[in-house]
């Protein structure tokens, strides 16, 4: 299928082919068409399937033709719901490279900056705006955003915004909005909350769903590294001396782990940038920038602060810490090997690890490839600290695994 078959006009055809778009992805496919049809819909896609012009093509070309009144008489008539302030200016960016060759005015408002230069833009008349809900409510409380026009309202990334705590102030937003707009959820996971929020503010939705690309990849090399907790910085800088190059990010659990590891990374002469959530927004935006441009060339970031935002063509992905929800795995290693390019994914496990190794093996059907030939690995018979609940702590059972599962397993140390 190509762009042209979506029936798209020509000032977006001519922007989506300056943004080097040959062909519309899956969820593009999929979905363009419904959205156009003003039905109601419910996406599941992640980042990096192209998901964002699947919203925002059809926004445009549905308000392409009334794109002339005038500039103050201009009212919001598309409102996109972002739950992060990074991934709010990456959907504002992709909107305005949309729509170069229209008169369609674009703007982007979210906390963690000053509100004046944002009110000042929006008294002057928007199409389109993307806000992240705190700020989106505070300006409309102040009687600076009026939603009675609002004709689209797309909730990106609802699962996040949800485990972020949103689900009042989105469901207050969707109250503002006048009763008969199309309401687009857009979500890497649609777990039962999400479908709840569906089903209490949706009409009759058309559902499509995209498979998470990473999880079927062949493009990600997989590979795994048993290391004791103590040496995982070791191992880690081993790898970027010897091993890893190019443009990478690092995972890690916690805040606290991410400083420690910058630190680490900076002493020994790393061009390290980070992000997490105790960062101010602008230290965030910035180090974004310069891992962007290349002014760095390792990311290191929590979960959450990296969810949804569009990191491109990345050499690697470390996951310095494994993750304890298998599905976040796959989002990680998502974020390499993208547009059909090859990438690595290196997770290093600690003895009390392990299990995480087995139920992200489970969910994406692959066995990681271990790695044994490196300086620091862990001792076979390094036990994983148990930690008893009451539903599985029997005194009968010291490690997770039978005898017999051990031996097969051997391969794992
Ligand atoms: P998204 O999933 O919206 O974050 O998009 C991920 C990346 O795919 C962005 O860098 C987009 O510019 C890019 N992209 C979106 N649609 C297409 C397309 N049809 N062909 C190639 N790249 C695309």
């Amino acid at each position: 299928m190509s762009f042209k078959d979506l029936k798209l006009n020509r000032p977006i055809l001519r922007a989506v082919a300056e943004a080097g778009y040959d062909n519309p992805t899956l969820v593009q496919e999929k979905t363009i068409p419904i959205i156009l049809e003003k039905k109601d819909m419910i996406v599941s896609a992640q980042t990096g399937t192209g998901k964002t012009a699947s919203f925002a093509l059809p926004i445009l070309q549905s308000l392409f033709d009334r794109q002339d009144a005038p500039k103050k008489g201009k009212q919001v008539k598309a409102l996109i719901v972002s739950p992060t302030r990074e991934l709010a200016s990456q959907i504002s960016d992709n909107f305005n490279k949309y729509s170069t060759y229209t008169n369609l005015r674009t703007a982007v408002v979210y906390g963690g900056i000053s509100i004046e230069p944002q009110k000042e833009v929006l008294k002057k008349g928007v199409d389109i705006l993307i806000a992240t809900p705190g700020r989106l409510l505070d300006l409309h409380k102040q009687d600076i955003v009026n939603l009675d026009y609002v004709e689209t309202l797309v909730l990106d990334e609802a699962d996040l915004m949800l485990d972020m705590g949103f689900i009042d102030d989105v469901k207050k937003i969707e109250r503002l909005c006048t009763k008969e707009k199309q309401i687009l959820l857009f979500s890497a996971t649609i777990p039962y909350k999400v479908e709840q929020l569906a089903n209490s503010i949706l009409n009759n939705p058309e559902r499509v769903e995209v498979a998470q690309n990473a999880s079927t990849s062949k493009n990600v090399n997989q590979l795994l590294y048993f290391v004791p907790k103590r040496n995982k910085i070791e191992l880690c800088l081993h790898l970027l001396r010897n091993t890893i190059k190019g443009h990478i990010i690092i995972f890690r659990r916690t805040k606290f782990g991410v400083e420690k590891l910058e630190q680490t990374l900076l002493k020994n002469g790393y061009k390290v940038e980070s992000i997490h959530g105790d960062k101010s927004q602008t230290a965030r935006q910035d180090a974004l920038s310069k891992f962007k441009n290349r002014d760095a060339n390792i990311l290191i970031a929590t979960d959450v602060a990296a969810r949804g935002i569009d990191i491109n063509d990345l050499d690697a992905v470390i996951n310095f810490d494994l993750p304890n929800i298998p599905e976040t795995y796959v989002h990680r290693i998502g974020r390499t090997a993208r547009a059909g390019n090859k990438g690595v994914a290196y997770s290093l496990c600690s003895a009390d690890e392990k299990t995480y190794v087995q139920t992200i093996q489970q969910l994406i059907q692959v066995q990681l490839d271990v790695i044994e030939e490196h300086p620091y690995p862990l001792d076979p018979k390094a036990k994983p600290i148990v930690h008893k609940s009451k539903k599985t702590g029997s005194k009968h059972k010291k490690g997770r695994k039978s005898e017999a599962s051990k031996k097969k397993k051997k391969r794992w140390y």
